[in-house]
C-alpha cells in the first residue's frame, strides 16, 4: 500500500523517529509523486531546519584549482581519459587571490576542491592551507581532493584544513563498481571517510541522483551510509552526462527526486549542513530554490577566476561558468531572499559540531552558546 496518507504517515515517523526501515524508505520513495507527498515532507523539512538555523544560508566559497586528475570515474568530465579536457591548475598566489577576494564579498568558507593531482604533493597542499589560514583566521578552510593516505589527511588537518568534502559515491557495492574502472574500491573511499572523522575533520559524504544503474534500493543504501557515518555535511545532486565521458548518452538524473532526497536528509538529521548545489541549479533553472525549500540550507558559488571556470566542466552545461563571483554572490542572495532565507556572513560550522578543535577560538563566542544549546534537542552522542 503507498496511498498519500500512508506516505504522509511515513514523514511524521521519519520526523519522530528520523530513521525508517528499508521497506518503509522504499513505500516513501514510492510515493513521492502523490499529490500532497512532496509538500508534506518539506513542509516539516524546513520546519527541522529553523529549529536549527533559523533562516540562515551559509555560503562556501568553491575554488576550483586543479583539473588535472590521475583517476578516470565514468561519469566525470575530468577523467584521466578525457584527453579533449584543458588541463589548469592555479598558483599558490591565485588561490590567495580567490579568497581575498571572497572574503570582501563576505565569504567565511573556502573549499579547495580539485581533481587528483599529484602536483599537489603534502608539501605544496600544506603550505597552500597555511597560507589561507594566516590570511583569513576568521574562516574556515574545506578541502576536497578525493582519495588520499590516512598520514596526508593528517599533515593537511595539522596545517589547519578543518573540513573535507568526499562524496561516497554509491553505498551499493555493485553500483559503486559500474560507476568506475576495475580496481576503484568503496572500501577505500569508506576508509578514507573513517579516517577522515577521526582524524578530527568535520567530514561531508554524498552521492549523485540518478547516476546510471542507479535504483532506489541503491539509494536506500545510501541513506543507511549516512546514518552510520553521521557526517556533518551531505552533497548531493543530480548526475549530469558530459558528452566526453563513457556515460555521455545516460539520462540525467531528475530535480525532483533530488529535492525529494534533502527532504529526507533534513529530516534524518535536522542538524546537516546540506547544499543546494550547482548541478541541481543546472538541471532545472529554479533547482537551488527548490533545494531551498527542501530544507537545504548552504550554497557552494564558484569563486575560481572567469578564466579557467569552463574548464572545471564535470558535466556538460555547468552554470555560472561566465559570471564574476561578485555578480554570483549578489545573484544568490536575491534567490535566496526569494524563498524567505537570509544569506549569512558566518563560517557556518554545523550545530551539531561541538568537539572542541585547534582552531575553537576561531569561533565567536556567541555562536559555541547557541551551538552547545541546540545539540541535545537533535541526537547526544554524535
Ligand atoms: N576529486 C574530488 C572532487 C570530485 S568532483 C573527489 O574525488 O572527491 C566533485 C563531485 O562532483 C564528485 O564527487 C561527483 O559526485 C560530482 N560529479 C562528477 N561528475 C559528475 C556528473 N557528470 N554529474 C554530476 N555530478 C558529478
Amino acid at each position: 500500500m503507498t496511498d498519500d496518507t500512508h506516505t504522509a504517515s511515513l514523514v511524521d515517523k521519519l520526523e519522530r523517529e528520523r530513521t525508517l526501515s528499508r521497506g518503509e524508505f522504499k513505500a516513501l520513495l514510492a510515493g513521492r509523486t502523490l499529490p500532497g507527498s512532496a509538500a508534506r515532507l518539506f513542509e516539516r523539512a524546513r520546519a527541522a531546519r529553523r529549529a536549527v538555523y533559523g533562516n540562515a544560508v551559509y555560503l562556501r566559497g568553491l575554488i576550483e584549482f586543479t583539473n588535472y586528475c590521475r583517476k578516470d570515474c565514468l561519469y566525470c568530465g575530468i577523467r584521466k581519459s578525457n584527453a579533449r579536457a584543458e588541463r589548469y591548475r592555479l598558483t599558490r598566489k591565485q588561490i590567495l587571490e580567490c579568497c581575498t577576494q571572497g572574503h570582501e564579498l563576505g565569504f567565511r568558507t573556502f573549499v579547495l576542491q580539485g581533481g587528483e593531482d599529484p602536483y599537489f604533493n603534502d608539501r605544496r597542499l600544506a603550505d597552500i592551507v597555511g597560507a589561507v589560514r594566516a590570511a583569513h583566521p576568521d574562516c574556515a578552510l574545506t578541502l576536497s581532493l578525493g582519495e588520499r593516505s590516512r598520514a596526508s589527511y593528517k599533515t593537511l588537518f595539522d596545517a589547519g584544513a578543518e573540513r573535507y568534502l568526499l562524496r561516497h559515491e554509491s553505498a551499493a557495492p555493485g553500483h559503486y563498481r559500474s560507476l568506475h574502472p576495475p580496481g576503484y574500491s568503496l572500501r577505500n573511499r569508506m576508509r578514507c571517510l573513517s579516517d577522515l572523522r577521526d582524524i578530527g575533520y568535520q567530514v561531508g559524504c554524498g552521492f549523485m541522483v540518478g547516476s546510471p544503474g542507479q535504483t532506489d534500493d541503491c539509494l536506500i543504501d545510501d541513506l543507511f551510509f549516512i546514518r552510520e557515518l553521521r557526517p556533518q555535511m551531505v552533497g548531493i545532486g543530480p548526475f549530469i552526462p558530459h558528452k566526453d565521458t563513457p556515460f555521455a548518452g545516460e539520462q540525467p538524473g531528475g530535480a525532483s527526486l533530488t529535492v525529494f532526497l534533502l527532504g529526507i536528509l533534513r529530516l534524518m538529521d535536522p542538524a546537516l549542513l546540506l547544499p543546494a548545489t550547482t548541478a541541481l541549479g543546472t538541471i532545472h533553472p529554479q533547482g537551488r530554490e527548490a533545494g531551498l525549500r527542501a530544507g537545504a540550507n548552504v550554497l557552494m558559488p564558484n569563486l575560481s577566476p572567469v578564466a579557467v571556470r569552463k574548464k572545471y566542466m564535470l558535466y556538460d552545461d555547468k552554470i555560472c561558468t561566465g559570471d564574476e563571483a561578485a555578480e554570483c554572490r549578489a545573484c544568490l542572495e536575491r534567490r535566496v531572499n526569494g524563498v524567505g532565507l537570509d544569506v549569512v556572513v558566518s563560517r557556518g560550522d554545523c550545530a551539531c559540531f561541538t568537539r572542541a578543535s585547534p582552531m575553537s577560538e576561531a569561533f565567536p563566542a556567541a555562536k559555541l552558546t547557541e551551538v552547545r544549546s541546540v545539540r541535545p534537542q537533535i541526537h547526544a552522542g554524535r
